[in-house]
């Protein structure tokens, strides 16, 4: 590993800049230390925490504009946990996929081995780009990734939906990072240790009338499903400010710390704006470096929360981030499966644009230094 030390004065304030787990904000985790005695430690099924469950609802209600009618509605699992929930209490028989990632193709495989569904049909694209989110007959519902995390595209929501067929977008990494029209989902659904600066095991949806009316028609239909990964279930207690079994209280909190931040200083546009802000000057300092590009060519699809930069044969990108990650900036290495000479660097909305800015200086600097 080469011996570069980056100028403390060219450093990021806060050098996370992975894509999941993701910065939580020292602001936060003070608030939680804040609550080491009357909250964490103490009963799932008594006021305080119900009441940071209720908090943490009715923030991403408010922050991800929820039409009338939509609820909030959360589980354990994370999002893996979901596509399994959503295997057994959301698809009626069959269901579409656009798969252009790691994430995307993931609930298609999930899908693929449900022995009660059809095998799913599926359109897929070269990494790097999104299928067109197009109409699909004889399907019940229409799965894809707002942002693929593993390739750094995004894919703005519409509907495409006809008759009672369900939109299902995984917003894993983009709920609270990336404007979207909550209209054109019926299931818009994350987990809070990306875009929401939280941390990990908990899922979280946003679900339109035609999803909760699916979630109850097959919960009544006398299918099997398992109890821990029963949507009715899951709405049920979520109507309550419960969940099934207990939840990770502190996830809980950090989540509702975030949003609160969130919706205190302008909502979805000022999140969203943080993270756009970022993008900015990463793709602009990329498309100006003679040794980096953006690896996402069609601008539009380039994702605003999850940078993937490619760089020429001068410099290697693992050896770039071993220098990086001994200088206090971690988790921007490429994503394996995609085996490119890349760095993918996280622009959630609780990284400072500053940090990012900062963060191309390092990268010029060691560039000189390795090139
Ligand atoms: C991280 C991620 C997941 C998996 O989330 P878990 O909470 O680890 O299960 C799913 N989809 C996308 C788009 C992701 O970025």
């Amino acid at each position: 590993m080469p011996d570069v030390t980056i100028p403390a004065d060219l450093l990021p304030a806060d050098g996370r800049f992975g894509s999941g787990p993701t910065k939580v904000r020292p602001e936060a985790l003070e608030a939680l230390a804040r609550r080491a005695t009357d909250f964490m430690g103490t009963s799932h099924r008594q006021m305080p925490v119900k009441l940071v469950v209720a908090e943490m609802r009715n923030g991403i209600a408010e922050l991800l504009r929820a039409p009338d009618g939509y609820e909030i509605i959360c589980g354990n699992g994370g999002s893996t946990g979901f596509w399994d929930a959503a295997v057994f209490g959301l698809i009626e028989n069959k269901s579409h996929h656009l798969s252009f990632g790691e994430f995307g193709s993931k609930f298609g495989k999930a899908v693929s081995m449900a022995p009660h569904l059809e095998e799913p049909s599926v359109s897929a694209s070269d990494m790097g780009t999104h299928p067109p989110l197009e109409p699909v007959h004889g399907v019940d519902a229409i799965c894809y990734t707002h942002n693929e995390t593993s390739t750094g595209v995004m894919l703005d929501p519409a509907r495409v939906s006809t008759g009672d067929q369900l939109m299902m977008v995984d917003a894993t990494s983009a709920a609270g990072g990336l404007m979207f029209d909550a209209n054109a989902t019926d299931v818009y659904y994350f987990a809070p240790q990306k875009a929401l600066a939280s941390d990990g095991g908990l899922w979280i949806a946003l679900v339109s009338p035609a999803a909760v009316e699916r979630i109850e028609q097959i919960a009544a239909s006398g299918r099997y499903i398992p109890p821990s990964l029963n949507l009715k279930t899951a709405l049920d207690n979520s109507r309550k400010d419960q969940t099934y079994n207990t939840p990770a209280l502190a996830t809980v909190f950090l989540t509702a710390q975030t949003v609160n931040w969130f919706n205190e200083n302008g909502g979805l546009s000022w999140s969203a704006g943080r993270s756009a802000t970022s993008a900015e000057t990463l793709y602009s300092w990329a498309s100006a470096s003679d040794a980096a590009e953006p690896f996402v060519q069609i601008e539009s699809q380039r994702s605003k929360v999850v940078a993937t930069i490619d760089f020429d044969e001068s410099i290697d990108a693992d050896t770039l981030d071993g220098v990086l990650r001994a200088n206090g900036i971690l988790d921007v290495n490429g994503y394996r499966k995609l085996g490119r000479n890349q760095l993918r660097i996280g622009m959630f909305p609780a990284i400072d644009p500053a940090d990012t800015r900062a963060l191309t200086a390092c990268l010029d600097y060691c560039i000189e230094r390795l090139g």
